[in-house]
């Protein structure tokens, strides 16, 4: 089976989110979970590493572009553990950032194009071309009318994964003419309320769809959190799966954790104290182990409940906890976690910006309780890396968290974190009271966190949920 795996950020060479750690550990998992030749492709960012890069391997590859050839170079690596192609095209992809340009929809375009190109050049047709939201839209819309008249893809079939449904790649119609996307049907699968919108044509023409928990699988197809596409994923239902993502516990391991002061284990937590006191260090709070560290990692967009932190801040301060906010995004919610610290420097640390690897896991592995009151949450990395590193999340119930977070029941001393149901400040401080209080009875915690420690969110189910779909998109 060869699959190969089209997306926009792939660790370790460029992230952003959820989608980054996913693609860059789903490859190796299907290579060590069955016999799965899968390989990468991805743009070369301006902010990839050049150290993972391992050659340039084609230096001429043609791409049909607006009337004319492009050449663009790929680089070959192996640092995801498995074959990774990045496709080199400055023009596009040589900026400070991944996202936010007006023409994202011609750079995922034309990446789209150049993947396919590259698949050709590398000779051994694909059984599967499994793309990874809106931006594989275009390979997939192209796949789908390539394959009836090139017989190099005319056996490929094509799973379109949705990591999240809000993000779309909406875009004016009129640039579809000269990117090529010519054929009626083809246009018809773009248009949407008078745009052009990449994810909805590759839903709509895509073999097999995938979604990363099977909670958000249901909530995609009702109006609330449809995003305007509802009505496509019920008529698509037959074709549509959940498969939760895994943890890739090569990387987020608190016995081996590159990035931590010390390692701990479920048999031994001793290092997570000196985890602790070198997170409080790093923010410049107070050295006192015995106050819990309520912490907090995520985009700052509306989807991961900011409002409600903002709403709740005050009072969880009361509670004497320290606690700790790492993100990047919306003005209003930086100002907020700045004005935070503010108000009380001994009790709240911040850190605005992307950080990357190191302080995400030092964060992980220092903290007690971990915040994810989200609006709604396709799959969530976070309240697993939590559970791994004995910090307990206190999450909404949405989406892969209401799969992965069980709430923890006192009697029966099962559940590996707290879950809330309404979207409020005062469910969610419900929680976090609950949460404390478990924390100050030192047995009841060491409960929670080891149920947390000991689940298993490995890639390997999931892999292995994958080749299952691979294999019936093949028989199509
Ligand atoms: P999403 O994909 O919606 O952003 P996930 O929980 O699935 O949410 O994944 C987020 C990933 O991005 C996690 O690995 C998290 O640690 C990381 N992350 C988010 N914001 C930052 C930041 N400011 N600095 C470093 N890592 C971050």
């Amino acid at each position: 089976m060869r699959v190969a795996i089209l997306t926009s950020e792939a660790v370790p060479f460029a992230k952003t989110g959820g989608l980054g750690d996913v693609a860059g550990a789903l490859p190796k998992a299907l290579r060590a979970a069955a016999d799965v030749d899968a390989s990468l492709v991805l743009p070369l960012y301006e902010q990839t590493d050049r150290a993972l890069l391992r050659e340039r391997i084609i230096d001429n590859l043609e791409v049909e572009w607006g009337g004319e050839r492009r050449r663009v170079s790929v680089w070959y690596s192996e640092a995801a553990g498995a074959p990774a192609f990045l496709i080199d095209a400055p023009h596009y992809f040589a900026r400070p950032n991944l996202y936010g340009y007006a023409d994202d929809h011609q750079r995922f375009a034309f990446f789209s194009r150049a993947a396919l190109e590259l698949l050709k050049r590398l000779g051994s047709p694909p059984d599967v071309v499994h793309g990874n939201d809106w931006q594989s839209g275009f390979a997939v819309a192209e796949l789908h009318s390539r394959r009836a008249f090139d017989p190099f893809f005319a056996r490929a079939r094509t799973l379109l994964s949705i990591h999240n449904l809000a993000y779309q790649g909406a875009f004016d119609p009129s640039d579809l003419g000269w990117m090529g996307f010519t054929r009626r049907e083809t246009r018809d699968a773009f248009a949407h309320e008078g745009a052009a919108v990449a994810l909805k044509a590759g839903l709509m023409l895509a073999d097999a769809l995938s979604t990363v928990s099977r909670r958000y699988a249901a909530e995609i197809q009702t109006r609330e959190q449809g995003y305007g596409l509802d009505w496509l994923l019920r008529m698509r239902r037959e074709r549509l799966v959940g498969i939760t993502n895994g943890v890739d516990y090569e990387v987020w391991n608190p016995e081996t954790d590159p990035h931590t002061a010390a390692h701990f284990s479920a048999d031994d937590l001793s290092g997570k104290r000196e985890c602790k006191l070198d997170l409080l260090r790093r923010f410049g709070l107070p050295e006192e182990p015995d106050r819990p560290v309520v912490a907090l990692i995520s985009r700052l967009v509306a989807q991961k409940g900011y409002d409600l932190v903002r709403q709740a801040a005050g009072k969880i301060l009361e509670t004497g906890a320290f606690f700790i906010a790492l993100g990047a995004g919306a003005k209003e919610y930086e100002d907020f976690l700045q004005s935070l610290h503010t108000r009380a420097p001994h009790r709240v640390g911040v850190y605005v910006g992307y950080a990357g690897e190191p302080l995400a896991h030092q964060i992980e592995a220092g903290a007690d309780i971990f915040l994810m009151p989200s609006q709604y949450e396709p799959c969530g990395l976070n309240q697993m890396y939590s559970m791994r590193y004995g910090t307990v999340p206190v999450v909404r119930a949405t989406g892969g968290l209401d799969d992965t977070v069980e709430n923890f029941d006192r009697a029966r001393g099962t559940g590996n974190g707290f879950k809330f149901i309404r979207y409020s400040a005062d469910s969610l401080l419900g929680s976090v009271y609950e949460a404390l209080y478990c924390y100050a009875e030192p047995d009841v915690w060491r409960r929670i966190q080891l149920n947390g420690m000991r689940a298993d969110n490995s890639w390997a189910a999931a892999a292995r949920r994958y080749v299952e779909v691979y294999t019936a998109v093949k028989r199509m």
